[in-house]
Protein backbone atom coordinates (compact mmCIF):
# COMPACT_ATOMS: atom_id res chain seq x y z
CA UNK A 1 0.00 0.00 0.00
CA UNK A 2 2.16 3.09 -1.05
CA UNK A 3 -0.20 5.60 -0.04
CA UNK A 4 -3.42 6.05 2.49
CA UNK A 5 -5.98 9.28 2.43
CA UNK A 6 -6.45 10.27 5.98
CA UNK A 7 -10.20 11.92 6.51
CA UNK A 8 -8.00 15.03 7.72
CA UNK A 9 -7.22 15.48 4.46
CA UNK A 10 -3.38 14.44 4.45
CA UNK A 11 -2.29 11.68 2.24
CA UNK A 12 -0.01 9.40 4.48
CA UNK A 13 2.89 8.16 2.42
CA UNK A 14 3.92 4.44 3.21
CA UNK A 15 5.86 4.20 0.36
CA UNK A 16 9.06 3.55 3.01
CA UNK A 17 9.42 0.29 4.05
CA UNK A 18 9.14 -0.11 6.98
CA UNK A 19 7.06 2.86 6.96
CA UNK A 20 7.19 5.07 10.15
CA UNK A 21 3.59 5.58 9.95
CA UNK A 22 2.54 1.74 10.27
CA UNK A 23 2.56 -0.97 13.03
CA UNK A 24 0.88 -3.73 13.57
CA UNK A 25 -1.49 -5.28 16.16
CA UNK A 26 -2.13 -8.69 17.94
CA UNK A 27 -3.59 -9.81 20.60
CA UNK A 28 -1.57 -11.37 23.66
CA UNK A 29 -4.06 -14.68 23.33
CA UNK A 30 -3.19 -14.44 19.25
CA UNK A 31 0.65 -13.76 19.56
CA UNK A 32 0.95 -17.05 21.99
CA UNK A 33 -1.19 -19.15 19.32
CA UNK A 34 1.40 -17.29 16.47
CA UNK A 35 5.08 -18.42 18.51
CA UNK A 36 3.24 -21.92 19.06
CA UNK A 37 2.43 -21.90 15.33
CA UNK A 38 6.08 -20.45 13.97
CA UNK A 39 7.84 -22.27 16.75
CA UNK A 40 6.30 -25.90 15.12
CA UNK A 41 6.78 -24.82 11.69
CA UNK A 42 10.83 -23.93 12.05
CA UNK A 43 11.15 -26.68 14.18
CA UNK A 44 9.88 -28.93 11.55
CA UNK A 45 12.25 -26.78 8.84
CA UNK A 46 15.18 -27.49 11.26
CA UNK A 47 13.91 -31.14 11.29
CA UNK A 48 14.60 -31.70 7.47
CA UNK A 49 17.38 -30.00 7.31
CA UNK A 50 18.99 -32.43 9.77
CA UNK A 51 17.42 -35.40 7.89
CA UNK A 52 18.42 -34.29 3.97
CA UNK A 53 15.19 -33.27 3.48
CA UNK A 54 15.79 -29.72 2.96
CA UNK A 55 15.35 -29.24 -0.64
CA UNK A 56 11.82 -31.52 -0.24
CA UNK A 57 10.62 -28.78 2.38
CA UNK A 58 11.33 -25.79 0.17
CA UNK A 59 9.68 -27.32 -2.48
CA UNK A 60 6.76 -27.77 -0.33
CA UNK A 61 7.00 -24.45 1.41
CA UNK A 62 6.63 -22.39 -1.84
CA UNK A 63 5.64 -24.45 -4.32
CA UNK A 64 8.20 -24.17 -6.50
CA UNK A 65 11.37 -26.55 -6.97
CA UNK A 66 14.41 -25.95 -4.67
CA UNK A 67 16.40 -22.66 -4.95
CA UNK A 68 19.30 -20.50 -3.52
CA UNK A 69 17.73 -19.00 -0.37
CA UNK A 70 19.63 -19.32 3.42
CA UNK A 71 18.17 -20.85 6.33
CA UNK A 72 17.59 -17.60 7.83
CA UNK A 73 15.22 -16.50 4.69
CA UNK A 74 13.69 -19.62 4.99
CA UNK A 75 12.92 -18.71 8.50
CA UNK A 76 11.95 -15.55 8.35
CA UNK A 77 9.43 -16.43 6.06
CA UNK A 78 8.05 -18.91 7.64
CA UNK A 79 7.08 -16.39 10.83
CA UNK A 80 5.78 -14.13 7.88
CA UNK A 81 3.14 -16.70 6.87
CA UNK A 82 2.55 -18.05 10.19
CA UNK A 83 1.48 -14.62 11.55
CA UNK A 84 -2.36 -14.44 10.36
CA UNK A 85 -3.40 -12.62 13.48
CA UNK A 86 -2.16 -9.04 13.18
CA UNK A 87 -4.09 -6.57 12.07
CA UNK A 88 -2.20 -3.13 9.93
CA UNK A 89 -2.23 0.36 12.40
CA UNK A 90 -1.69 3.78 9.95
CA UNK A 91 -1.05 6.79 12.02
CA UNK A 92 -1.36 10.09 10.16
CA UNK A 93 1.27 12.22 10.82
CA UNK A 94 -0.75 15.37 10.47
CA UNK A 95 -3.71 14.84 13.12
CA UNK A 96 -2.58 11.84 14.90
CA UNK A 97 -5.80 9.36 13.38
CA UNK A 98 -5.33 5.71 14.17
CA UNK A 99 -6.62 3.49 11.48
CA UNK A 100 -7.14 -0.22 12.72
CA UNK A 101 -7.46 -2.64 9.86
CA UNK A 102 -10.54 -4.58 10.50
CA UNK A 103 -9.78 -8.02 9.35
CA UNK A 104 -6.32 -9.41 8.00
CA UNK A 105 -6.14 -8.94 4.07
CA UNK A 106 -9.31 -6.62 4.11
CA UNK A 107 -9.14 -2.85 3.21
CA UNK A 108 -11.38 -1.81 5.90
CA UNK A 109 -10.62 0.50 7.98
CA UNK A 110 -11.55 1.59 11.44
CA UNK A 111 -10.38 5.35 12.65
CA UNK A 112 -9.69 6.55 15.96
CA UNK A 113 -9.34 10.32 16.72
CA UNK A 114 -7.39 11.15 19.46
CA UNK A 115 -9.02 12.90 22.66
CA UNK A 116 -7.78 17.08 23.14
CA UNK A 117 -5.60 16.78 26.59
CA UNK A 118 -7.33 18.32 29.71
CA UNK A 119 -6.79 21.25 30.82
ZN1 LIG B 1 -4.92 12.97 9.36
Amino acid sequence: MPKFGCRCGHTISLVAAPSPHEASLISAPDFDELCNRRTAAVDAFLAAVRNGKRDDWVTDFYGRPPFDISDGSVIDDIITREDVFSLQITNCPECGRLYRQRKQGVNEWDCFVPEPAPE
